[in-house]
């Protein structure tokens, strides 16, 4: 199995920084199956190709798969294109061969994976369903898609084109990161044969190389479709209901915990947690995940995150790349410059950086800056405040700012009952000046959508127990302005 890249960026041999492989030594890794060899066929300041040859022991699959024996044909396990064909195994060796320069980063020359980059890659051979995927998968992307068929047996001309092609893959100007991560992404979903090997790692790297760009892939429907026939069982299943929901938007999960609900999993959670071995979401993050997912769907332009706190909303709705902007309002000035920092808003590179900007003010005073908006969220917010001066954030928001949609969420009382630590009564953060029972949230939502023109509808956040209700609830309200949607 052979790729190769190339550029004729000035000076080429830069490639060999980027990949942090110097061309003029032959290299050579394990990887799962085998061994992946890079080399450099040619090296000039004009033109530089590098090559990644994966060599895998068919013999080796075999033992490694463990009970397949009574899979396909009787000599399947011996007799097949695993060793030639691009495929998770090819993802796997790409990622360890070049795990650097697909995170972007380059000790030596710091500014070089910002470059984009003249590439070319050539696949030699993929299986794909049919002659028209690569194209479907990768044009999108940006690329001029090339493939070359050949007879599936030339001496019988009759039956045909084989289903496996080489590709070439050209692009006028794109990170050598990006590149990486679209083979490693959809390889493997071209191949669609078992992946042999997937860990729990490999898998949620896969969901996560993904991140940017797949939700707004015009076939991430089918590129999804066919990576849950990996993973399913294997990665946690609220990122793989995202997923099919057409989103991928968390990055690996950070150990930083959120809430005090983090520390106070609720009993049934907990044997949840002891049976499987899946990583879990924190319900903090589940919320951020699926209201970042309902605005996706309406696809807005201007975006409010109100008590944005440390910024987790604004991370995920940076990566919706049809936000033109995102203004981020928080009454804490400390809870601001942890988000500065932890968005990196100093190193953005200048276009997305004026795509966000973080506000001081509170939610209780009219403020000119929040006009114009499409949407807001306030996500775990309202509960921060006293109850009797909720009539005042209520004529900032939709009375004032109006944006077309807007989605608050807060826990719900009727859950606390199953949170072992929480006596009756308390709230599950110390800040919180009150927590509500499903019924009186529904009772403020329908108040305020009538008094100030919206439709409001209730939604659970988080798996609802019956008797309580799920962990968190959000209200979405619309406006009849109608806004900007925009859907693939
Ligand atoms: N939305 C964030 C933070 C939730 S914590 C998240 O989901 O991660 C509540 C946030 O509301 C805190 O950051 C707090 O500083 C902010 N807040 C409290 N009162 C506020 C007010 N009057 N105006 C604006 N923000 C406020």
């Amino acid at each position: 199995m052979l790729l190769t890249l190339t550029t004729s960026y000035s000076p080429a041999t830069d490639l060999g920084y980027l990949l942090h492989k110097n061309p003029a030594r032959l290299q050579s890794v394990e990887v799962a199956g085998g061994v992946a060899h890079v080399f450099y066929p040619e090296a000039t300041a004009e033109r530089c190709t590098a090559a990644l040859l994966l060599d895998l022991d068919p013999v080796g699959l075999v033992r490694g798969r463990g009970g397949a024996s009574g899979e396909g044909f009787a000599l399947e396990q011996y007799v097949n294109d695993r060793p030639y064909v691009a495929s998770s195994f090819l993802s796997a060796a790409l990622s360890k061969a070049f795990g650097t320069a697909m995170n972007g980063t380059c000790k030596d020359r710091p500014n070089l994976p910002a470059q984009a980059l003249p590439l070319e890659v050539k696949v030699a051979v993929v299986s794909a369903p049919g002659p028209d995927w690569p194209r479907r998968l990768f044009e999108p992307l940006g690329y001029e898609v090339e493939i070359e068929t050949t007879l599936l047996d030339p001496t019988v001309p009759e039956w045909g084109d084989s289903r496996y092609y080489t590709l070439h893959l050209r692009h006028e100007g794109l990170r050598l990161q990006d590149v990486l991560t679209h083979l490693y992404v959809l390889l493997p979903v071209l191949d669609n044969d078992k992946h042999y090997y997937i860990g729990e790692n490999e898998a949620e790297k896969l969901l996560h190389r993904g991140g940017e760009w797949l939700p707004q892939h015009p076939e991430r429907g089918f590129i999804t479709r066919r990576y849950l026939r990996y993973l399913a069982g294997i990665v946690n299943p609220t990122l793989l209901r995202l997923m099919e929901g057409d989103e991928v938007e968390e990055a690996p999960l950070e150990a930083v915990p959120d809430e005090t609900e983090k520390a106070v999993v609720p009993a049934s959670d907990q044997t949840v947690a002891a049976e499987s071995a899946e990583p879990k979401l924190s319900l903090h993050d589940q919320r951020l995940q699926q209201v970042a997912h309902e605005i996706y769907q309406l696809g807005p332009k201007r975006v409010l995150d109100l008590g944005c706190g440390e910024g987790k909303l604004l991370r995920l709705l940076l990566r919706q790349h049809k936000i033109e902007f995102i203004l981020g309002m928080d009454v804490s000035h400390q809870a601001l410059s942890r988000a500065a920092q932890r968005l990196h808003l100093d190193e953005m590179p200048p276009r997305q950086r004026t795509r966000i900007e973080l506000i001081q003010g509170s939610l209780l005073y009219r403020d000119e800056r929040l006009a114009g908006f499409d949407a807001a969220a306030l996500v775990e917010v309202i509960e921060h405040l006293d109850e009797n001066r909720l009539a005042a954030l209520e004529a900032v928001v939709f009375g004032q700012a109006r944006p077309a949609h807007v989605f608050v969420t807060t826990p719900n009382a009727d859950y606390n009952q199953l949170f072992d630590k929480l006596n009756a009564g308390d709230f599950r953060h110390d800040d919180h000046r009150f927590e509500w029972t499903r019924a009186e949230f529904a009772a403020w939502a329908a108040g305020v959508a009538e008094w100030h023109g919206y439709q409001v509808r209730i939604v659970a956040m988080g798996e609802e127990v019956e008797g309580v209700g799920p962990p968190s609830q959000m209200a979405v309200f619309e406006s009849g302005r109608t806004i900007f949607i925009e859907k693939n």
